[in-house]
């Protein structure tokens, strides 16, 4: 869905959607697991910086809500997480902020992003805001003995004979294969 400045300008914009599963890439971190329920408002905010010097802000509230799948950061195998936050944020023109001094004359919790050309899409804002919303580790569960750093077996299911030992940085290597390949 994409917000065009210039009809902002006329009258805000009220979203109510569901982005199917796809509709936004998350890279290999996380996978979107079911539809992703947003709604919210985008309007425009002018920011008058002088006599002649007016910029066209956007500002996006809302909401999200959906659930994710992650790797466990222990196992790697997966994780379904819930997603659920808010957002409040402000773009500026791209360049809009080129010339010094720096302003703020927004409120410190806002905060400020940029767009290209006239519009923005609500795709690239969620995606930023779902990986900004995950923990930075996520585990299957709070006691997940992970792989194990000789022969890489998932310790949660299988026990091994393996003695304790440094770990073999090439299984290191591997989990991180796996989490890739993970279909
Ligand atoms: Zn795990
Ligand atoms: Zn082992």
């Amino acid at each position: 869905m994409e917000f065009i400045v210039s009809d902002l300008e006329r009258e805000p914009v009220d979203f109510d959607v569901e982005l199917a599963p796809g509709s936004i890439d998350f890279g290999e971190q996380a996978e979107q697991d079911g539809p992703l329920a947003t709604s919210g408002r985008a309007e425009v905010i002018h920011e008058h910086r002088g006599p002649k010097e007016i910029v066209p802000d956007i500002r996006l509230r809302g909401k999200f809500a959906g659930r994710i799948r992650v790797c466990c950061a222990r196992c790697v195998e997966p994780v379904e997480a819930p997603l659920a936050a808010d957002f409040d944020l402000i773009f500026r023109p791209a360049g809009a902020d080129s010339d010094p001094p720096e302003r703020s004359i927004t409120a410190p919790e806002t905060e400020i992003g940029y767009y290209q050309e006239d519009s923005l899409l609500l795709e690239d804002v969620l995606r930023e805001q779902v990986l900004l919303s995950l923990p930075a580790r996520t585990l299957c569960k709070p006691d997940c003995k992970g792989l194990c750093p000789r022969c890489g077996v998932n310790r949660n299911n299988q026990t091994c004979t393996c003695e304790e030992g440094p770990p073999d940085p090439r299984w290191e290597a591997l989990a991180g294969l796996r989490s890739r390949i993970k279909s």
